[in-house]
């Protein structure tokens, strides 16, 4: 039996001096540290989205209390300062890379990762998601620019690191009806958003969501998500599997259905 709810932690910069532009969402090594050492304390097994996702449809095994750590927009720290720790603490993190902030620097001048060290961190056994091309808020674009965004980022990030890319997080966490059947076409089975509570029972696997690391979030608050003790709709927790797995049947329907070309 798993124990939902799930925390799924989004974390962005790990550098003792970020710009100011992400100095918000910015931790250092030492913090992360402590946060992957409350992990283990916690009892729980970290997975990766994709395994998350296989577990709760019913596609794969999973721990009895999982928790995933993951990393949006790809600044070069995630490999330089973030996986020496990660890799301490035997954790392998789901990864989500904007494709065109690859090879330069943030809006604030953060230093991205270049191919090289995309392709390091994936060697390293960590999952390597989509977070777009150019970042933008997808719900707000045209449907060729929203779809340009969700398959251009996949299909350079499968060809240039020659991994399989399964999973999408929302630029900003913004996405819509339209934008999450978007995703579902590119060819993606899974997507992340952020709602800032406990992955719940009204997640679908295209709607994963997430808790933000801050940087100025206590111990405290780490030990609660980890605790299961985070703000979710915790009286619909059964109805999870259930929801997952109605829905994996749901699209295996639908695949058979348009599956003629
Ligand atoms: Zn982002």
């Amino acid at each position: 039996m798993i124990a939902v709810p799930v925390p799924v932690l989004l974390y962005h910069c790990v550098s003792p001096d970020p710009s100011s532009w992400i100095a918000p969402f910015t931790v250092t090594a030492h913090c992360l540290d402590r946060h992957l050492a409350l992990i283990g304390t916690a009892g729980r097994t970290p997975v990766t989205v994709s395994q998350l996702r296989d577990g709760l449809s019913g596609a794969g095994p999973l721990p009895t209390r999982p928790v995933v750590v993951t990393f949006d927009d790809g600044f070069a720290d995630t490999l330089t300062a973030a996986a020496p720790v990660l890799h301490r603490h035997h954790v392998r993190s789901t990864i989500y890379l904007t494709t065109g902030f690859i090879d330069g620097v943030s809006p604030g001048g953060d230093r991205m990762l270049d191919w090289a060290q995309a392709r390091e961190l994936a060697d390293r056994g960590h999952e390597i998601g989509a977070h777009s091309v150019t970042h933008p808020q997808l719900d707000q674009l045209s449907r060729a620019r929203a779809r340009h965004e969700i398959q251009s980022s996949r299909e350079m990030l499968q060809e240039r690191l020659d991994v399989l890319v399964r999973s999408f997080a929302y630029p900003h966490g913004y996405s819509s009806p339209a934008v999450r059947r978007q995703v579902m076409e590119a060819g993606y089975d899974s997507a992340c958003s952020v709602k800032n509570v406990v992955s719940g029972a009204s997640d679908t696997p295209f709607s994963i969501s997430r808790l933000t690391v801050t940087a100025d979030l206590s111990d405290d608050t780490v030990r609660r998500w980890l605790d299961g003790s985070a703000p979710t709709r915790r009286r619909d927790e059964r109805l999870l599997t259930k929801g997952w797995r109605s829905y994996r049947r749901l699209r295996h329907i639908a695949t058979l259905s348009g599956g003629r070309s």
